[in-house]
């Protein structure tokens, strides 16, 4: 019995070995040359960058037409990179945005934290406080009929504040 490419769509034999993940474990997905080709191609993209680049393009708004957060899982992280490859990616590293992601030398808990709280990587410590009142009257339980919803994203709001409260707070 044959089996057949892996690929979306493809029917042709495949005969070739490609890693689901990128810690080369032992899964991985048969191709036929022409994709293998195509498989090769986009994993070499990734292989030469470093994590802050890697980091950056996953964040980035030209890959994911918004910002996103909360990738845990190896797998989920590379099947995150993998479907978003494409060639003239490259350029995004060349954006002011990046150089100034670059700049802020921060470290991932803390854009995390930024993030969470809908903030630039760039902001100061008062910007911190004030957006971070803001954000306790909009989610406070108090305000939202005691909606669990709510409850949660104050919870993650409040240990941002706490995350940056160390690091930025202390600058
Ligand atoms: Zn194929």
């Amino acid at each position: 019995m044959k089996i057949i490419c892996d690929w979306d769509n493809c029917n042709k034999v495949g005969s070739y070995k490609a890693p689901i993940e990128k810690d080369n474990s032992r899964k991985f997905r048969l191709l036929c040359l022409e994709h293998i080709k195509i498989f090769n191609k986009k994993w070499n993209y990734f292989a030469d960058m470093d994590n802050q680049q890697i980091e950056y393009f996953i964040k980035s708004d030209l890959t994911w037409h918004k910002t996103t957060k909360g990738f845990s899982s190896s797998e989920n992280f590379f099947n995150i990179l993998w479907n978003n490859a494409l060639e003239d990616k490259l350029n995004i590293f060349k954006s002011s945005n990046f150089k100034d992601f670059k700049k802020t030398n921060l470290t991932t808990t803390d854009r995390d934290a930024l993030d969470i709280m809908d903030l630039k990587y760039d902001a100061k410590w008062e910007e911190i406080q004030k957006k971070f009142k803001t954000l306790v009257k909009k989610y406070h339980p108090d305000k939202n009929l005691g909606s669990k919803k709510f409850e949660d994203k104050l919870k993650k709001i409040t240990l941002a504040y706490s995350q940056l409260k160390l690091t930025i707070g202390k600058k």
